[in-house]
């Protein structure tokens, strides 16, 4: 690189670090890329606004049935979280069902069902009593899963993102903020329906780990920031659909959300 090209680069960074550019979008717009990346996004009921998403983050076994049927003890285990791509977002809105391409690679598709929390602020070694003031709203999602794969990579002591992070794997509608829902939730009924039959039926407070513990102890190991989203874990009875399978969630005070396997 020549010094003048040098010079420029450096000029625009530090343009940008003395915030003569304000916004992330205005960042974004004056950055010169080589082609585009889209922005994830999620809508937020009645509101001409949506939710830009920066991470999603996930807790395993978080309630104790279903951490039994996973086989762990639920009582000695602290919580872990995992990610997935923010571009794994499956958008569907209320009243519709979304077409969800059963995925390459696995044999044994699963559905479990979340409450997603979504934060509007961050930081790092939140305290629990602190955690609930950086939820913005809840949403409910599928963790969708290639169990085959997870397992098989589990058992092999590697990494078992192919199970958990691949595209289209996080099936979510619309976010509700807290003051619309009047509060946080947190003892509400959740539930998941195959072809109209009850799979999945738990109320949230079975939850080990409580959204704002999960915040608190998420926070010790990343920094947390605004856009940041939590799938919350999912209760006992998960299971498998093949293509042509109706998956219907219900978690009261949110609207339902519906997957058809194509
Ligand atoms: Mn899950």
């Amino acid at each position: 690189m020549n010094n003048q090209k040098r010079n420029t680069i450096k000029l625009g960074i530090a343009a940008l670090a003395v915030g003569a550019i304000a916004s992330p979008e205005a960042e974004a717009a004056a950055a010169k890329t080589p082609f585009k990346v889209a922005q994830t996004y999620i809508p937020i009921a009645n509101s001409k606004e949506v939710f830009p998403v920066r991470r999603i983050y996930c807790i395993g076994r978080n309630y104790a049935a279903h951490a039994r049927e996973m086989g762990s003890d639920p009582t000695r285990e602290p919580p872990f979280f995992f990610q997935k791509p923010t571009d794994a977002i499956q958008y569907v809105a209320p009243g519709t069902v979304g077409d969800h391409a059963y995925p390459s690679l696995t044999k044994n598709y699963h559905y479990e069902v979340e409450l997603v929390a979504v934060l509007k602020s961050g930081g790092k070694d939140i305290p629990i009593e602190k955690a609930l003031d950086h939820v913005f709203g809840y949403a409910l999602g599928l963790d969708m899963t290639r169990r085959d794969l997870q397992r098989f990579m589990g058992d092999q002591k590697k990494p078992w993102e192919i199970g958990k992070s691949f595209d289209r794997s996080a099936p979510i509608g619309p976010i509700h903020t807290v003051k619309q829902l009047g509060g946080h939730l947190g003892k509400e009924n959740i539930s998941l329906a195959v072809n109209g039959q009850i799979k999945q039926n738990a109320t949230l407070s079975h939850m080990i780990w409580s959204v704002a513990e999960q915040i608190s102890k998420l926070s010790e190991a990343n920094e947390l920031f605004p856009g940041d989203i939590i799938y919350s874990g999912t209760p006992e009875n998960v299971g498998p659909v093949v293509k042509g399978d109706v998956i219907s969630c219900k978690l009261d005070r949110l609207p339902d959300l519906s997957i058809k396997i194509i």
